[in-house]
């Protein structure tokens, strides 16, 4: 056990950090609570730094489809580490994990490798105006693509949770070419496109939205953006940082059967460490520098250490069976929380979708709900995203075990808000 207890470490980290986190959501301030220290993790399990340890449903917001720690995932970045940690240089793997990526998801006939989900759906966009000459792009209220300017407009989650649309330091300048449009709601879509189409550079879209709890698509909805983007040379963009090898094994593409144009990707391709992907078309790819005008680069791009974690967790993905594990993980969790749903008669809403899922309270005034839910979840032993406007991810690390510390814990929290 860590010498320094969590308040500690908080007060410490507010006088450094701002917030004292390095990213919004978790400082726990959508469950008016103190952000968790944590130590390590393994398999299903994270252990905060007074040793308490918790079923985890964050799985770092995405990339641990294996649990944490998995000992294959390991050894390999062991053996990478020993061999220097980057070298600004092209190296095998970077191909080796490029070429894994194609042969799950071969709408990405190229991929340029990034450091992030952001730098992946900014650049992207980047490709889009420079690919067709158009400066508008188009997004959905709700979806979040990252912290980059021309996005950060309705965006999900951390901003939505914070309860601010957009962001101070964003001029409208910057923003002044980004549409909006409700997700699921083709009819202001079909709009849009007919008084803006012809200036619109890409459509980018969550295929499942996962930054505003968890919404899947209407059926059809995918498939006529598709066809409108068809219609006026608009440029779709899935943004499967989140849905990316964890709805499906080729991602929402493969699962609602629609080719985009361009994809992103993030966190599964990294196995935790920071790597971000974008890829589609050659046509559109070919843009890139340096053998195109669209300029795009990094120090650190296709860093070693990170292209062997992301190739080693997607590896032991596609082995064993694992992936339907993860899939068959979360339906039995979905199948418990319906259960408690029910026996407590909650007006609350869940679904999933490979190893993704929501949990939503209707008419929650405040959360208020959903944050007594949280705490009493976390004080069973189960840590959910500190955040109504996330989804859960489960690994196919999580078993018999979890999904009944989970039940129980579920019991006793959805009993508790019942009342
Ligand atoms: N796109 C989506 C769909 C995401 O969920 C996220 C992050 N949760 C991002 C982009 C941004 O990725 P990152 O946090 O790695 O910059």
């Amino acid at each position: 056990m860590s010498l320094l207890t969590n308040i500690d470490l908080i007060n410490r980290a507010r006088q450094i950090i701002p917030g004292g986190v390095n990213s919004p959501v978790r400082a726990f301030s959508a469950v008016n609570s103190e952000p968790l220290f944590i130590d390590k993790a393994f398999g299903p399990y994270i252990q905060d730094v007074h040793g308490r340890i918790y079923v985890d449903y964050v799985g770092s917001w995405g990339p641990m489809v294996n649990g944490h720690a998995h000992p294959t995932v390991i050894a390999k970045t062991k053996q990478a580490l020993t061999k220097g940690l980057s070298f600004g240089a092209s190296t095998s793997i970077e191909i080796e994990l490029a070429e894994f990526i194609q042969s799950k998801m071969p709408s990405l006939e190229m991929i340029r490798m990034v450091n992030s989900g952001t730098e992946a759906t900014m650049s992207a966009i980047r490709l889009a105006r420079g690919f067709t000459g158009r400066n508008k792009i188009l997004k959905f209220n709700g979806n979040y693509h990252g912290h980059s300017d021309a996005l950060l407009v309705k965006a999900g989650s951390g901003a939505m949770t914070l309860g601010i649309s957009g962001s101070a330091g964003v001029p409208e300048s910057m923003v002044s070419d980004t549409l909006t449009a409700n997700f699921n709601d083709f009819a202001a879509v079909e709009q849009l496109f007919h008084a803006a189409g012809k200036d619109l550079a890409c459509v980018i879209v969550e295929p499942i939205a996962g930054n505003m709890n968890f919404v899947l698509p209407k059926p059809g909805f995918l498939h006529q953006l598709r066809k409108l983007c068809d219609q006026y040379n608009t440029l779709l963009i899935f943004d499967e940082v989140m849905t990316g090898f964890r709805v499906h094994p080729g991602g929402a593409q493969s699962l609602y059967n629609i080719t985009p144009d361009l994809t992103t990707l993030g966190k599964v391709i990294g196995g935790g460490l920071p790597v971000g992907a974008f890829g589609g078309r050659r046509e559109i790819m070919q843009q890139l520098a340096p053998i195109g005008p669209v300029y795009q680069a990094g120090t650190l791009s296709g860093n070693p250490i990170a292209m062997t974690a992301g190739l080693a967790n997607l590896e032991v993905l596609f082995s064993d069976n694992n992936f339907q594990k993860m899939c068959d993980n979360c339906a039995a969790l979905i199948k418990t929380i319906k259960k408690y749903i029910t026996k407590f008669k909650l007006d609350a809403n869940t679904d999933f979708a490979g190893g993704m899922f929501g949990i939503s309270f209707n008419n929650d005034s405040d959360n208020a709900k959903f944050i007594s839910f949280f705490h009493s979840m976390l004080a069973n032993g189960v840590y959910l995203a500190p955040s109504a406007y996330e989804a859960g991810f489960i690994s196919n690390a999580h078993d018999s075990e979890t999904l009944a510390l989970s039940s129980k814990a579920l019991e006793l929290s959805m009993a508790k808000i019942a009342h």
